[in-house]
Protein backbone atom coordinates (compact mmCIF):
# COMPACT_ATOMS: atom_id res chain seq x y z
CA UNK A 1 0.00 0.00 0.00
CA UNK A 2 1.33 3.60 -0.75
CA UNK A 3 2.47 5.62 2.33
CA UNK A 4 0.05 8.04 3.81
CA UNK A 5 0.00 10.13 5.84
CA UNK A 6 0.16 8.92 9.47
CA UNK A 7 -2.70 11.90 10.31
CA UNK A 8 -4.20 10.86 7.28
CA UNK A 9 -4.35 7.21 7.94
CA UNK A 10 -5.55 7.64 11.51
CA UNK A 11 -8.65 9.98 10.11
CA UNK A 12 -9.31 7.32 7.43
CA UNK A 13 -9.36 4.91 9.54
CA UNK A 14 -11.63 6.43 12.16
CA UNK A 15 -14.56 7.77 9.64
CA UNK A 16 -17.04 6.24 8.36
CA UNK A 17 -16.35 5.92 4.28
CA UNK A 18 -19.23 5.51 2.28
CA UNK A 19 -18.87 5.08 -1.72
CA UNK A 20 -21.76 6.26 -3.66
CA UNK A 21 -21.16 3.90 -7.24
CA UNK A 22 -19.30 0.93 -8.70
CA UNK A 23 -19.95 -1.28 -11.15
CA UNK A 24 -18.33 -4.48 -9.57
CA UNK A 25 -20.70 -6.63 -9.60
CA UNK A 26 -20.85 -6.77 -13.35
CA UNK A 27 -17.27 -8.20 -12.73
CA UNK A 28 -18.77 -11.11 -10.69
CA UNK A 29 -20.71 -12.44 -13.40
CA UNK A 30 -18.59 -11.78 -16.40
CA UNK A 31 -16.90 -14.55 -18.33
CA UNK A 32 -13.30 -14.74 -18.22
CA UNK A 33 -11.24 -12.53 -18.42
CA UNK A 34 -12.99 -10.08 -16.67
CA UNK A 35 -14.69 -11.86 -14.75
CA UNK A 36 -13.29 -12.48 -10.58
CA UNK A 37 -14.28 -13.89 -7.46
CA UNK A 38 -15.09 -10.76 -5.10
CA UNK A 39 -13.90 -12.69 -1.75
CA UNK A 40 -10.46 -13.15 -3.19
CA UNK A 41 -8.04 -10.03 -3.75
CA UNK A 42 -7.13 -9.75 -7.76
CA UNK A 43 -5.08 -7.88 -9.63
CA UNK A 44 -7.94 -7.37 -12.40
CA UNK A 45 -10.33 -4.37 -11.94
CA UNK A 46 -10.43 -2.03 -8.69
CA UNK A 47 -12.85 -3.47 -6.09
CA UNK A 48 -12.95 -6.64 -4.19
CA UNK A 49 -13.37 -7.48 -0.47
CA UNK A 50 -10.01 -7.50 0.74
CA UNK A 51 -9.21 -4.36 -0.97
CA UNK A 52 -12.46 -2.53 0.03
CA UNK A 53 -11.60 -3.36 4.12
CA UNK A 54 -8.07 -2.72 3.21
CA UNK A 55 -8.93 0.82 1.83
CA UNK A 56 -11.67 1.01 4.69
CA UNK A 57 -15.24 1.56 3.16
CA UNK A 58 -18.11 0.93 5.37
CA UNK A 59 -20.71 1.01 2.89
CA UNK A 60 -21.03 0.83 -0.86
CA UNK A 61 -23.81 1.35 -3.55
CA UNK A 62 -23.36 -1.58 -5.73
CA UNK A 63 -25.45 -0.67 -9.29
CA UNK A 64 -26.93 -3.22 -11.09
CA UNK A 65 -26.56 -1.65 -14.76
CA UNK A 66 -29.08 -3.07 -17.25
CA UNK A 67 -27.05 -4.01 -19.39
CA UNK A 68 -28.29 -1.90 -22.17
CA UNK A 69 -25.51 -1.34 -24.35
CA UNK A 70 -25.39 -4.62 -25.44
CA UNK A 71 -27.53 -6.03 -28.36
CA UNK A 72 -30.43 -8.88 -27.34
CA UNK A 73 -29.61 -8.62 -23.93
CA UNK A 74 -32.44 -8.80 -21.14
CA UNK A 75 -31.85 -6.01 -19.02
CA UNK A 76 -33.88 -7.48 -16.24
CA UNK A 77 -32.01 -10.60 -16.02
CA UNK A 78 -28.95 -8.13 -16.45
CA UNK A 79 -30.23 -6.56 -13.47
CA UNK A 80 -31.32 -9.30 -11.99
CA UNK A 81 -27.90 -11.36 -12.20
CA UNK A 82 -26.22 -8.83 -10.70
CA UNK A 83 -28.32 -8.69 -7.64
CA UNK A 84 -27.63 -12.53 -7.28
CA UNK A 85 -24.34 -11.68 -7.42
CA UNK A 86 -24.44 -9.92 -4.05
CA UNK A 87 -26.84 -12.25 -2.84
CA UNK A 88 -24.11 -14.97 -3.65
CA UNK A 89 -21.06 -12.76 -1.95
CA UNK A 90 -23.08 -12.25 1.15
CA UNK A 91 -23.91 -16.36 1.19
CA UNK A 92 -20.32 -16.91 0.85
CA UNK A 93 -18.67 -13.95 3.02
CA UNK A 94 -21.25 -13.20 5.93
CA UNK A 95 -19.07 -11.47 8.29
CA UNK A 96 -17.56 -9.47 5.65
CA UNK A 97 -20.61 -8.07 3.85
CA UNK A 98 -24.10 -7.20 4.93
CA UNK A 99 -27.45 -6.01 2.86
CA UNK A 100 -28.58 -2.48 3.76
CA UNK A 101 -32.63 -2.30 3.54
CA UNK A 102 -33.45 0.01 5.81
CA UNK A 103 -32.19 3.04 7.94
CA UNK A 104 -32.02 0.56 10.92
CA UNK A 105 -29.01 -1.54 8.97
CA UNK A 106 -27.71 1.66 7.76
CA UNK A 107 -27.00 2.94 11.39
CA UNK A 108 -26.20 -0.37 12.93
CA UNK A 109 -22.51 -0.92 10.49
CA UNK A 110 -19.78 -0.18 12.47
CA UNK A 111 -16.11 0.32 11.05
CA UNK A 112 -14.96 -3.10 11.89
CA UNK A 113 -18.09 -4.77 11.07
CA UNK A 114 -19.10 -5.58 7.89
CA UNK A 115 -19.45 -3.77 4.62
CA UNK A 116 -22.98 -2.29 4.31
CA UNK A 117 -23.95 -3.53 0.92
CA UNK A 118 -26.96 -0.74 -1.04
CA UNK A 119 -28.12 -1.92 -4.08
CA UNK A 120 -28.44 0.13 -6.72
CA UNK A 121 -30.28 -0.33 -10.53
CA UNK A 122 -28.28 2.33 -12.99
CA UNK A 123 -31.50 3.10 -15.46
CA UNK A 124 -34.75 1.10 -15.22
CA UNK A 125 -34.79 -1.16 -18.44
CA UNK A 126 -35.02 -3.84 -16.14
CA UNK A 127 -38.40 -3.00 -14.75
CA UNK A 128 -39.45 -3.14 -19.09
CA UNK A 129 -42.04 -0.27 -18.51
CA UNK A 130 -43.83 -2.07 -15.39
CA UNK A 131 -44.90 -0.14 -12.33
CA UNK A 132 -45.36 -3.96 -10.39
CA UNK A 133 -41.98 -5.00 -11.10
CA UNK A 134 -40.71 -1.84 -9.29
CA UNK A 135 -41.88 -3.45 -5.69
CA UNK A 136 -40.67 -7.01 -7.03
CA UNK A 137 -37.32 -5.06 -7.10
CA UNK A 138 -37.62 -3.26 -3.50
CA UNK A 139 -38.30 -6.52 -2.59
CA UNK A 140 -34.92 -8.18 -4.15
CA UNK A 141 -33.07 -5.42 -1.45
CA UNK A 142 -33.07 -2.48 -4.22
CA UNK A 143 -32.77 0.94 -2.38
CA UNK A 144 -31.03 3.48 -5.25
CA UNK A 145 -32.24 3.71 -8.25
CA UNK A 146 -30.75 5.77 -10.78
CA UNK A 147 -33.64 6.78 -13.95
CA UNK A 148 -31.57 6.18 -16.54
CA UNK A 149 -28.12 4.84 -18.18
CA UNK A 150 -26.93 7.27 -21.15
CA UNK A 151 -29.44 6.58 -23.58
CA UNK A 152 -33.62 6.74 -23.17
CA UNK A 153 -36.31 5.07 -21.32
CA UNK A 154 -39.37 4.46 -20.43
CA UNK A 155 -39.22 6.45 -17.66
CA UNK A 156 -36.48 9.40 -19.07
CA UNK A 157 -33.71 10.44 -21.42
CA UNK A 158 -30.14 10.20 -20.73
CA UNK A 159 -27.49 12.35 -21.59
CA UNK A 160 -26.70 10.96 -24.44
CA UNK A 161 -30.06 11.46 -25.95
CA UNK A 162 -29.72 14.61 -26.99
CA UNK A 163 -32.92 15.75 -26.11
CA UNK A 164 -34.52 18.61 -23.69
CA UNK A 165 -37.78 15.73 -22.94
CA UNK A 166 -37.89 15.60 -19.38
CA UNK A 167 -39.63 12.54 -17.13
CA UNK A 168 -42.38 10.72 -18.75
CA UNK A 169 -45.09 9.80 -16.83
CA UNK A 170 -44.12 6.75 -15.98
CA UNK A 171 -40.84 8.27 -14.86
CA UNK A 172 -42.90 10.81 -12.49
CA UNK A 173 -44.82 7.68 -11.29
CA UNK A 174 -41.92 6.00 -10.55
CA UNK A 175 -40.16 9.07 -8.79
CA UNK A 176 -43.36 9.16 -6.35
CA UNK A 177 -43.32 5.38 -5.83
CA UNK A 178 -39.95 5.58 -5.10
CA UNK A 179 -40.32 8.43 -2.58
CA UNK A 180 -43.26 6.28 -0.72
CA UNK A 181 -41.05 3.38 -0.53
CA UNK A 182 -37.84 4.50 0.92
CA UNK A 183 -35.91 4.12 -2.25
CA UNK A 184 -33.28 7.18 -3.19
CA UNK A 185 -33.70 8.27 -6.26
CA UNK A 186 -30.41 8.86 -8.16
CA UNK A 187 -30.24 11.31 -11.35
CA UNK A 188 -26.61 10.96 -12.23
CA UNK A 189 -26.78 9.74 -15.87
CA UNK A 190 -30.28 11.78 -16.76
CA UNK A 191 -30.51 14.78 -18.61
CA UNK A 192 -31.04 18.25 -17.85
CA UNK A 193 -34.68 18.88 -18.09
CA UNK A 194 -35.08 14.97 -16.19
CA UNK A 195 -32.93 16.49 -13.15
CA UNK A 196 -35.47 19.78 -12.75
CA UNK A 197 -38.40 17.36 -13.32
CA UNK A 198 -36.80 14.96 -10.09
CA UNK A 199 -36.45 18.40 -8.47
CA UNK A 200 -39.54 19.10 -8.84
CA UNK A 201 -41.48 16.04 -8.48
CA UNK A 202 -39.62 14.26 -5.59
CA UNK A 203 -40.49 14.93 -1.64
CA UNK A 204 -37.22 13.55 -0.64
CA UNK A 205 -33.89 14.49 -1.12
CA UNK A 206 -32.24 13.28 -3.83
CA UNK A 207 -28.56 12.03 -4.97
CA UNK A 208 -26.00 12.15 -7.91
CA UNK A 209 -23.90 9.62 -7.23
CA UNK A 210 -21.50 9.87 -9.53
CA UNK A 211 -21.44 13.02 -11.30
CA UNK A 212 -18.65 16.13 -10.91
CA UNK A 213 -18.98 19.37 -11.45
CA UNK A 214 -19.33 21.10 -15.03
CA UNK A 215 -18.29 24.32 -14.21
CA UNK A 216 -14.58 22.91 -13.45
CA UNK A 217 -15.06 20.12 -16.55
CA UNK A 218 -17.55 21.06 -19.25
CA UNK A 219 -18.90 17.64 -19.80
CA UNK A 220 -22.30 16.68 -20.06
CA UNK A 221 -22.22 13.93 -17.38
CA UNK A 222 -20.97 16.89 -15.21
CA UNK A 223 -23.75 19.01 -13.32
CA UNK A 224 -24.05 22.68 -13.73
CA UNK A 225 -23.84 24.90 -10.64
CA UNK A 226 -27.68 25.77 -10.82
CA UNK A 227 -28.27 21.76 -10.47
CA UNK A 228 -25.74 21.39 -7.92
CA UNK A 229 -27.18 24.09 -5.40
CA UNK A 230 -30.36 23.02 -6.55
CA UNK A 231 -29.52 19.20 -5.00
CA UNK A 232 -28.08 20.36 -1.87
CA UNK A 233 -31.50 23.01 -1.25
CA UNK A 234 -33.44 19.56 -1.02
CA UNK A 235 -30.87 17.80 1.07
CA UNK A 236 -29.64 15.85 -1.24
CA UNK A 237 -25.63 15.07 -2.08
CA UNK A 238 -23.64 14.90 -5.30
CA UNK A 239 -20.80 12.22 -5.07
CA UNK A 240 -18.04 13.45 -7.09
CA UNK A 241 -16.63 10.35 -9.52
CA UNK A 242 -13.39 8.90 -10.18
CA UNK A 243 -14.17 8.58 -13.99
CA UNK A 244 -10.85 10.47 -15.74
CA UNK A 245 -12.70 12.02 -18.47
CA UNK A 246 -15.62 13.69 -16.33
CA UNK A 247 -12.88 14.85 -13.94
CA UNK A 248 -10.17 16.43 -16.79
CA UNK A 249 -11.41 16.15 -20.62
CA UNK A 250 -8.11 17.22 -21.69
CA UNK A 251 -5.96 14.62 -20.74
CA UNK A 252 -6.67 10.25 -20.58
CA UNK A 253 -5.62 9.80 -17.13
CA UNK A 254 -6.73 12.50 -15.24
CA UNK A 255 -5.04 13.32 -11.25
CA UNK A 256 -6.52 12.85 -7.57
CA UNK A 257 -5.62 16.73 -7.86
CA UNK A 258 -8.09 17.03 -10.31
CA UNK A 259 -10.73 15.48 -8.23
CA UNK A 260 -9.93 17.86 -5.29
CA UNK A 261 -11.40 20.38 -7.43
CA UNK A 262 -13.91 18.87 -8.33
CA UNK A 263 -14.36 18.85 -4.81
CA UNK A 264 -13.62 22.37 -3.53
CA UNK A 265 -16.13 23.69 -6.29
CA UNK A 266 -19.18 22.19 -5.13
CA UNK A 267 -18.39 22.93 -1.54
CA UNK A 268 -18.17 26.33 -2.82
CA UNK A 269 -21.80 26.10 -4.40
CA UNK A 270 -23.59 24.03 -1.77
CA UNK A 271 -21.58 23.65 1.23
CA UNK A 272 -19.75 21.06 2.66
CA UNK A 273 -22.90 19.17 3.90
CA UNK A 274 -23.76 18.26 0.22
CA UNK A 275 -20.72 16.55 -0.89
CA UNK A 276 -19.53 12.69 -1.04
CA UNK A 277 -17.53 10.36 -3.16
CA UNK A 278 -18.74 7.78 -5.81
CA UNK A 279 -16.18 6.57 -7.17
CA UNK A 280 -17.08 4.38 -10.34
CA UNK A 281 -14.48 1.77 -9.67
CA UNK A 282 -14.80 -1.08 -12.29
CA UNK A 283 -16.47 0.96 -14.79
CA UNK A 284 -14.54 3.68 -15.17
CA UNK A 285 -10.28 4.76 -15.94
CA UNK A 286 -9.28 6.67 -12.51
CA UNK A 287 -6.63 8.70 -11.44
CA UNK A 288 -3.55 6.40 -11.21
CA UNK A 289 -3.39 7.76 -7.02
CA UNK A 290 -6.88 5.76 -7.30
CA UNK A 291 -6.61 2.94 -9.25
CA UNK A 292 -8.08 0.75 -6.48
CA UNK A 293 -10.09 0.68 -2.88
CA UNK A 294 -7.30 0.32 -1.07
CA UNK A 295 -5.94 4.09 -2.49
CA UNK A 296 -9.13 5.69 -0.91
CA UNK A 297 -7.01 6.80 1.84
CA UNK A 298 -5.35 9.56 -0.78
CA UNK A 299 -8.20 11.15 -0.53
CA UNK A 300 -8.09 12.09 3.09
CA UNK A 301 -4.45 13.43 2.68
CA UNK A 302 -5.14 15.27 -0.28
CA UNK A 303 -8.16 17.26 1.84
CA UNK A 304 -5.79 17.66 4.75
CA UNK A 305 -3.08 19.43 2.29
CA UNK A 306 -5.78 21.30 1.07
CA UNK A 307 -6.31 22.59 4.38
CA UNK A 308 -9.94 21.01 5.05
CA UNK A 309 -10.75 20.32 8.82
CA UNK A 310 -11.34 16.72 9.80
CA UNK A 311 -14.80 17.04 10.90
CA UNK A 312 -15.41 18.20 7.18
CA UNK A 313 -13.18 15.54 6.14
CA UNK A 314 -15.80 12.88 7.30
CA UNK A 315 -18.55 14.42 6.03
CA UNK A 316 -17.29 14.54 2.78
CA UNK A 317 -15.88 10.87 3.03
CA UNK A 318 -19.09 9.14 4.27
CA UNK A 319 -20.78 11.22 7.01
CA UNK A 320 -23.23 13.40 4.21
CA UNK A 321 -24.47 9.76 2.20
CA UNK A 322 -25.13 8.16 5.40
CA UNK A 323 -27.29 11.25 6.28
CA UNK A 324 -29.35 11.73 3.38
CA UNK A 325 -30.05 7.69 3.50
CA UNK A 326 -30.80 7.43 6.84
CA UNK A 327 -33.48 10.02 5.91
CA UNK A 328 -34.81 8.47 2.98
CA UNK A 329 -34.67 4.62 3.70
CA UNK A 330 -37.41 3.36 5.37
CA UNK A 331 -37.20 2.92 9.23
CA UNK A 332 -36.98 -0.82 9.58
ZN1 LIG B 1 -22.56 5.34 -14.41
Amino acid sequence: MTDYDPQAIELYRSSFVFDGHCDTLGDAIAPPPRGRDLTQRSEKGHLDLPRMRAGGINAQIFACFPGVVRLNACPTQAALLRLEAFYDLMRRAPEQVTLVRTADDLAALTPDGPIGGILGLEGVEALAGEMHLLYTFHRLGVRNIGLTWNPRNAAADGVAAGSAFGLTSFGRELVEACNALGIMIDVSHLNDAGVADVLAVSEKPIIASHSNARAVSDHVRNLADNQIRAIADKGGVIGVTFVSHFLNPNVREASLNDLLDHIDHIIQIAGVEHVGVGSDFDGCLPPPELDSGEKYPAITQGLLQRGYAPEDIRKILGENFRRVFLEVLPAQ
